[in-house]
């Protein structure tokens, strides 16, 4: 084969069909964004007038506009009543889910559906403002191939890491629960035990995934398991770690109980998802560890305004709303490394940047610590710093703009007017 188009290649010179040009090659083509106010996330300062130079994927340099004028071939983007800033990251989404969690839809799903469902919620983030999303739970890989089909593409979304099927305990959060024994109904992820685990872990890696999720303790939107009870065992979730991390992978573990929490911190785990029932103890942990937090809050004001859940699900989702945004305050105001994720699919995709009106209005976060929780931090969490979370040469030009400043309004990322992501325009209504 290679030979073949090897003499083809040559018979084409020696005919002349093929000739190097003599002529420099072109330019690569620029995109200049001119900013109307620029925020650096890292300090909050606002610069006025700047512009960025986008060339292909990436911002190769940022100035002040006067100091860059347009050149001929030039395409200009004028954001210049806007304030513009990093995309932000959303590291807790389910692309491929819905918010109708009756039990005989949720039977009736099937990868396919799934897969479908994150096309349309793929878009529907990235068009709020999200540019990059951790997916932690998906049946079937479906995460693993929506991923593949926005990077070569072939559809509108965020950049992704995805998890593929989350990793429980049979009878637990992350298994399938609805239907009687007779049916073996078992969820995708399902492993108990070190080797079980092992073989998961090393089996969701072979499949294309890029983290690993775990289910510590029971959940709000499973039947028949309690939250507060963990799951996983503490040498389970090592091993789990253990692998993950030899294989290149971080892990990401869902947890409301208090022990949960510990122990998925003391296993070494990246990231604890919801966190709940944090305490004093698990506080300690995870400052010690250095693990990040994940808390998803606003799907609890969402639930009490519009949710129409099922009533083993209800009545836990009234327990944990009653607790945890007071214990949450406290992990944030004890200095616990924050990144912002929605849960996203519990509520409507596109709502993501509600998260952070909760954590500044109604918990008292610092406005700039808050835009980090969804940029700087949310990016570090996913390995992901040389690339995003903040807007600097080099890394990826993934842009919004809003029309206020969101350091004194946060609600303002409610309704992102522009979005770049990798040098490409997804929605300009900026007039
Ligand atoms: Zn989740």
């Amino acid at each position: 084969m290679f030979k073949w188009q090897n003499l083809v290649l040559a018979l084409l010179f020696a005919t002349g069909a093929i000739t190097f040009s003599a002529q420099p090659a072109p330019k690569p083509a620029r995109t200049l964004v001119r900013a109307g106010h620029l925020l650096d996330v890292k300090t909050g300062h606002l610069l006025d007038a700047q512009t960025l130079v986008v060339v292909s994927d990436a911002i190769q340099s940022i100035a002040p506009s006067a100091q860059l004028p347009a050149q001929p071939g030039d395409t200009v983007i004028d954001l210049g009543g806007l304030t513009v800033l990093p995309g932000l990251i959303d590291v807790h989404t389910h692309l491929t889910g819905d918010t109708n969690f009756d039990p005989y839809h949720e039977l009736i799903s099937t990868d396919a559906k799934e897969a479908i469902n994150g096309v349309v919620n793929a878009r529907t983030t990235l068009l709020a403002g999200i540019t990059s999303v951790r997916n932690v739970g998906a049946g079937g890989y479906t995460d693993v191939d929506l991923r593949d089909a926005i990077n070569t593409g072939q559809i509108a979304g965020p950049h992704m890491l995805v998890s593929g099927p989350a990793l429980g305990i049979t009878g637990g959060h992350c298994d399938d629960d609805l239907l009687p024994f007779k049916y073996h109904s078992v969820g995708d992820g399902v492993a108990d035990g070190i080797a079980a685990v092992q073989h998961q872990v090393r089996q969701n890696i072979k499949y294309g995934v890029d983290l690993i999720k775990i289910c510590a303790t029971g959940g709000v939107l499973s039947k028949g398991d309690d939250p507060q009870a963990s799951q996983y065992t503490l040498e389970e979730m090592r091993a789990i770690v253990a692998d993950a991390h030899r294989l290149g992978r971080k892990v990401a573990a869902h947890a409301h109980g208090s022990q949960g929490i510990l122990w998925a911190s003391m296993a070494g785990v990246d990231s604890v998802e919801h966190g709940s029932y944090i305490n004093d103890e698990g506080i300690a942990e995870l400052k010690k560890n250095g693990t990040y937090l994940v808390p998803t809050l606003y799907l609890e004001d969402w639930m009490v305004e519009n949710g129409n859940l099922p009533p083993y699900s209800h009545k836990k989702m009234v327990e944990i709303s009653a607790v945890a945004k007071a214990n949450i305050k406290r992990a944030m105001e004890a200095g616990v490394k924050i990144a912002m994720g929605t849960d996203a699919a519990v509520y409507p995709h596109g709502l993501n940047a509600h998260e952070l009106d909760v954590y500044v209005n109604q918990l008292g976060m610092a406005p700039l610590a808050a835009l980090q929780t969804a940029t700087i931090n949310a990016a570090y969490l996913m390995g992901w710093s040389a690339k995003t979370g903040t807007l600097e040469p080099g890394k990826w030009a993934d842009i919004i703009a809003v029309e206020k400043n969101p350091l004194d309004d946060v609600r303002t990322l409610q309704n992102v007017k522009f979005v770049m992501k990798a040098g490409v325009v997804y929605k300009n209504e900026a007039k």
